[in-house]
């Protein structure tokens, strides 16, 4: 019911605010019960060598599958499941999954995950991954972790503190979404990271908006004199993976060489370029 303040006051309480709230609260109790019957999938995108095509990884993407209404996107229930505590869960369900399903791609091959704010919080995060990786025998090595800005604020010195135990495990370190929010280059001066990872917003208007390119461009010589090289993401089309290459950017990531992809997708990709196991090629399982 919407209520409004007398004397033609703002609405405090609206029946979008209302809806928005009924909405919240279904998607927190789907969690609820989806997280532990496996309902959040990991999907894959491919991260490329942009002067060659060669296949280097794959960014993590979680997806809910769920019974009734299909493939649901991150942008709706990753906000929920960090307000209600979920986030946690759900990203461990998500990792274990995927470090299981790559743990036997071509060595050459690495996964980026990503963390949320609130799960920079847990003084356990570090100790919860690397127990992760020791029980599906996943090596560190091969794992990046996305961390955005915006996380780094809320609690410096913990996330110093789980930034280094990650490092000192030998998992490498992405700074997620550069350029948005609070970009404060004390950041990078900071903390160990050893990639910067520039917003797509900035890439995908790169062809037509001057601005847009001098950012990338001014993004990428950053990376390369503080030694943290630079993933594009958001790479649609031919054009702007060259005009990358010119600038130096090395590595990207976009619709231009891979949608985020299911597991039997990302097996087909890495079998058509010999990058399973010869035996494992032959018996991967055929869904979409
Ligand atoms: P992100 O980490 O910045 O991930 C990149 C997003 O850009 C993905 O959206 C990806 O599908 C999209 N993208 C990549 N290339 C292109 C492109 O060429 N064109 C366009 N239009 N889009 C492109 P997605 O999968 O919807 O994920 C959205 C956000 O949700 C992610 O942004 C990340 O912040 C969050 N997220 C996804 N999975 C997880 C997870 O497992 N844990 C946490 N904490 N956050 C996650
Ligand atoms: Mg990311
Ligand atoms: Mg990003
Ligand atoms: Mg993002």
């Amino acid at each position: 019911a919407a209520k409004r303040a007398g004397g033609g006051r703002a609405t405090w309480f609206d029946a979008a605010m209302e809806q928005e709230l009924i909405q919240r609260n279904s998607i927190e109790r789907g969690l609820r019960e989806g997280i532990p019957r496996g309902e959040i999938i990991p999907f894959y995108e491919p991260q490329v060598e942009l002067e060659s095509g060669r296949l280097l990884g794959f960014e993590v993407l979680a997806r809910w599958d769920h019974p009734s209404h299909g493939i649901i996107s991150p942008d709706l229930f990753i906000p929920v499941a960090e307000e209600s505590g979920l986030i946690g869960d759900l990203s461990m369900a998500v990792m274990r999954r995927a470090f299981t399903e790559a743990r036997d791609w071509d060595s050459s091959l690495a996964l980026s995950v990503n963390i949320s704010p609130a799960q920079l919080r847990d003084p356990w995060l570090a100790q919860k991954i690397v127990k992760l990786l020791v029980e599906t025998g996943f090596p560190p090595s091969r794992l990046e972790v996305e961390i955005t800005e915006s996380s780094l604020f809320q609690n410096l010195p913990l996330a110093q503190t789980i930034i280094g135990s990650l490092k000192n495990q030998g998992i490498r370190l992405a700074l997620d979404d550069f350029g948005t929010g609070y970009s404060s280059l004390a950041h990078l001066r900071a903390l160990p990271f050893d990639r910067i990872k520039i917003d797509r917003s900035f890439v995908m208007s790169m062809i037509d908006n001057a601005e847009s390119a001098a950012i990338v461009d001014a993004i990428s010589k950053l990376g390369e004199s503080l030694n943290m090289p630079v993933t594009a993401e958001g790479i649609e089309d031919e054009r702007i993976r060259a005009r990358l290459t010119e600038i130096g950017c090395a590595k990207g990531q976009g619709w231009h060489f891979g949608k985020p992809m299911t597991v039997g997708a990302a097996r087909r990709l890495l079998a058509e370029r010999g990058l399973l196991p010869a035996a494992r090629a032959q018996i991967g399982p055929a869904d979409t």
